[in-house]
């Protein structure tokens, strides 16, 4: 008998139809032999009508009632699956984030998770029920509700089965597992038998949706082997762990993150001391800053260009604005970018990838605004136009057609 932890995402429970399908899912696992702890997310797209709802009455409302708002997608799905595995005769109890054990901090909208204290899933596995967990939610210690971010069910899902060392833990979603690109996108994206955590890691956070890079980051801190696998076809999905057996694919994938400001700061001094002063306060207001470019100097000045989140791009103006230091100069903010990247453990010791990219992006006439570099991804900012259209260059040019 083991202990199985298994997240259903807002597609895999988008009606009732779905519902009962995860609940089969729940039920087949339970049958074998199996303790159960089921995570779930709101159902489809709950969780952005609800911003929608939100942004009608107040579109500055606090973040704490945001949150409040939020947390309330994924206590009817809990309900409702559980709904459906009683129909199918079996005993099961739902809880929400905090009746489950999740403490977190403060920060709403997104917020970390300090603590599960897994006593009453406990409990409820004791009775034998299946227990159906909220997904992305916790309580601070205001007992304020608080919500972990976008996609934080996954991160739901990983903490339950660290906290108790599950013995699997399965990620549910509509796709059949991790892919080369965007499966939705790109038709000859190729489906991964396994991928590193390092590797889903970089794929998540440049912009591959499937997994929440929260949710990586924890696993491989608590060495949670993952699986990420389809509700709607029963087929081998994608496995995330320490050490793939694979051989290194030189790339394992490409990804677009459109989420991305340009901000450039046109003629600072050129003496030490400028970066210092703009990135320490920017971190200081807890603003992430991602690609860097600072131009040689011409004489008695240079030029600054980084890039931070959509979501900040305003607030790091104004910052700047306030600065001494940039006192009338131009600061020019661009949204219309996009991060294309390739993602690969093989790139460290294989010379020549970034090389057959910007060749790719050459070829499909995309010109390159910056470049970062890792040891295991590179990344360029485009135009955001040409996103779509410079992945499929780059994916072409790494990943082998098969037809
Ligand atoms: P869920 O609702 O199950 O949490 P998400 O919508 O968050 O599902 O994530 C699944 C989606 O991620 C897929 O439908 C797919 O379009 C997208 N996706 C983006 N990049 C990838 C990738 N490299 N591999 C698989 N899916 C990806
Ligand atoms: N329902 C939340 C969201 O849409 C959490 C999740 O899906 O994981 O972001
Ligand atoms: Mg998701």
């Amino acid at each position: 008998m083991a202990l199985i932890v298994q997240k259903f995402g807002g597609s895999s429970v988008a009606n009732a139809e779905r519902v009962m399908n995860v609940a089969r899912i729940v039920t087949d696992t339970y049958k074998n032999g199996n303790d159960v702890v089921v995570v779930v997310s709101a159902q489809g797209d709950t969780t952005d009508d609800l911003i929608d709802k939100a942004k009608e009455i107040n579109p500055s409302a606090s973040k704490r009632e945001m949150d409040m708002l939020l947390a309330s997608g994924e206590q009817i799905s809990i309900a409702l699956l559980a709904m459906a595995i009683e129909k199918l005769g079996y005993p099961v109890c739902s809880l929400l984030g905090w009746q489950a054990g999740f403490s977190t901090n403060s920060v709403y909208g997104s917020a970390r998770i300090k603590k599960v204290n897994a006593e009453r899933i406990k409990l409820e596995i004791g009775k034998k029920n299946i227990v159906i967990v909220a997904g992305f939610q916790g309580l601070n210690k205001y007992d304020d509700i608080t919500t972990l971010g976008r996609g934080g069910s996954d991160t739901s899902a990983v903490a339950i089965a660290a906290s108790m060392h599950a013995d699997r833990c399965q990620i549910f979603t509509d796709v059949e597992g991790v892919y080369t690109a965007d499966p939705r996108k790109i038709k000859s994206a190729q489906k991964l038998n396994e991928i590193t955590y390092d590797e889903m890691l970089e794929l998540a956070t440049l912009g591959a949706q499937v997994l929440n890079n929260r949710s990586v980051e924890m696993a491989k801190k608590y060495n949670v082997t993952l699986e990420v696998l389809s509700s709607l076809v029963r087929a081998p999905g994608t496995i995330v762990k320490e050490v793939t057996t694979m051989e290194k694919m030189l790339v394992r994938g490409v990804t677009k993150d459109t989420d991305v400001a340009r901000i450039s700061i046109i003629g600072v001094s050129n003496v030490p001391g400028i970066a210092y002063k703009i990135f320490g306060k920017l971190a200081a207001k807890n603003i992430n800053v991602d690609i860097i470019l600072q131009s040689v100097g011409r004489g008695d000045t240079k030029d600054i260009t980084f890039t931070v989140a959509k979501s900040h791009g305003d607030e790091a103006v104004e910052i700047l604005k306030n600065l001494d230091l940039c006192t009338g100069l131009e600061i020019v903010c661009d949204t219309n970018v996009a991060k294309v990247s390739v993602v690969g453990a093989g790139m460290e010791t294989h010379p020549g990838v970034a090389s057959t990219m910007f060749e790719a992006l050459f070829e499909a006439d995309i010109n390159i605004q910056m470049i970062a570099t890792s040891e295991i991804k590179i990344s360029v900012l485009i135009d955001a136009a040409d996103a779509d259209k410079a992945v499929e260059a780059v994916h072409n040019a790494f990943i082998p057609v098969i037809s």
